[in-house]
């Protein structure tokens, strides 16, 4: 039987690229349905212009649209379609539990792919993980349910597709490190006071990927890394004192594993998100892909080097946040979000978004072993204050 998927967030640049993933299989899935997939519900937020295209070539069942007028126009942009439309948040809970699904993408961004994941993983559906905020929120709540109900949590994110792929037929237990590789964003070699002028058009200019817009802010100012040091943790249950942060501007090396024995496992390939997407659709097996094959000796060199924590202090604020454990995650990835919207509608400087994120966690008390409820209040909580910290620009004195 072929398999049936729902992609949360399937305009965006995971979205688009997972559908272009269920192409190279279906082309070459024809005797092997195993590998192939039917798609069950598309999800979207405003962006309806792109998901009509998306319904007409791949006739999902349904959609679910977050935004209730993006969800009345698109009835008006595609009145042909007969399948469930369904509006708001319920509506993309709706899609994540339906039983319908064998597997769901969750590629919604930012905090908002929290509770349709934690709804697909209490529906039982095996999800593939590129909503790294789900984790860095709400990492030890959703890591819980998915054990509690046996639901497999399959990494998109390249450098943790590296780190699963480096652990195939390991034990977590002979793990004594874990390298996270960062390429070190656009403003690798820009000094610090160049660092207070840069625009979001600078920042928006990633050197090796095509991503989302707060993804790519993210990438610019190591947030990127740190929220994907707290995934390292809740993924592979690894100590935050077992893992460190490379920088490698090339990109080609996706992570390291280091082992007891002092072993060291790699996984290497061309930066494209099609790899790690494909992998987490077909694990465990590989199947063929049209990506370029990687030339070493074409790429010559590969670098190294230490981050620079003081030019890049978000890094250390994801660390202490991981350290700190409780919400404290939940408070600087909520803080996040409102200064990265900020600094792209440039009402902060680019130097001042770890500022807000330290304030709004100054200004608020961690509380350990969070429920659902409190997830949310207290990521609504830091909203509130984040906000204030960017609109009354505290974050410049
Ligand atoms: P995009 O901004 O390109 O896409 C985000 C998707 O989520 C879109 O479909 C968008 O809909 C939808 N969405 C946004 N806000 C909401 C909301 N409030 N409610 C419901 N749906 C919403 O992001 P990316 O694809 O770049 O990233 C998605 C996730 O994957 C992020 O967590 C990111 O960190 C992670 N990731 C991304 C990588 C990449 O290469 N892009 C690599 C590794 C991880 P609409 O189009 O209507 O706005
Ligand atoms: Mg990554």
């Amino acid at each position: 039987m072929p398999r049936t998927i729902t992609i949360l967030g399937s305009t965006g640049s995971i979205g688009t690229q997972t559908l272009e993933v269920l192409d190279t299989l279906s082309a070459q899935g024809a005797g092997d349905h195993a590998d192939t997939f039917v798609v069950r519900w598309l999800t979207c937020n405003t962006r309806v212009a792109d998901l009509v295209p998306q319904v007409r070539k791949y006739k999902p069942y349904g959609v679910a649209i977050r935004d209730e007028a993006a969800c009345a126009q698109f009835k008006s942009l595609c009145p042909d379609f007969t399948g469930p439309v369904l509006c708001g948040e319920e509506g993309l809970c709706e899609a994540a539990a339906d039983p319908a699904n064998t597997i769901v993408m969750s590629a919604m961004v930012g905090f908002s792919g929290v509770v349709p994941t934690v709804v697909a993983i209490r529906a039982g559906h095996p999800i593939a993980l590129a909503n790294k905020e789900s984790l860095v929120s709400a990492g030890e709540y959703i890591t819980g349910i998915a054990r509690e109900q046996g639901v497999p949590i399959l990494a998109v994110d390249s450098e943790h597709s590296a780190i699963a792929q480096c652990l195939v037929g390991e034990e977590l237990k002979s793990i004594s490190r874990i390298v996270l590789t960062a390429s070190g964003g656009p403003f690798l070699n820009t000094s610090t006071e160049q660092l207070d002028d840069v625009s979001p058009e600078q920042a928006l200019k990633h050197p090796n990927w095509m991503m989302g817009a707060k993804i790519t802010i993210d990438s610019a100012t190591l947030m990127n890394k740190g929220f994907e040091v707290i995934e390292a943790r809740w993924l592979f249950g690894v100590h935050a004192s077992q893992i460190d942060v490379v920088v490698h501007p090339q990109s080609i090396i996706h992570s390291l594993v280091e082992f007891v024995d002092g072993s060291v496992k790699a996984q290497l390939g061309i930066p494209t998100m099609h790899i790690p997407i494909q992998y987490a659709l077909t694990y465990p097996r590989r199947l063929a892909s049209p990506v370029q094959p990687m030339s070493l000796t074409k790429l010559g060199s590969l670098t190294f080097f230490e981050p620079d924590h003081q030019r890049f202090p978000c890094l250390k604020l994801a660390f202490d946040a991981l350290e700190a454990g409780g919400t404290a995650g939940c408070i600087v990835n909520a803080a996040n979000e409102v200064a990265v919207h900020a600094f792209l509608n440039k009402h902060i400087r680019f130097t001042e978004i770890p500022r807000v994120i330290e304030r709004t966690l100054e200004s608020m008390k961690n509380q350990q072993n969070p429920s659902l409820p409190t997830i949310l209040e207290t990521d609504a909580e830091a909203r509130i204050i984040a906000t204030h910290l960017t609109t009354s620009r505290l974050v410049s004195q």
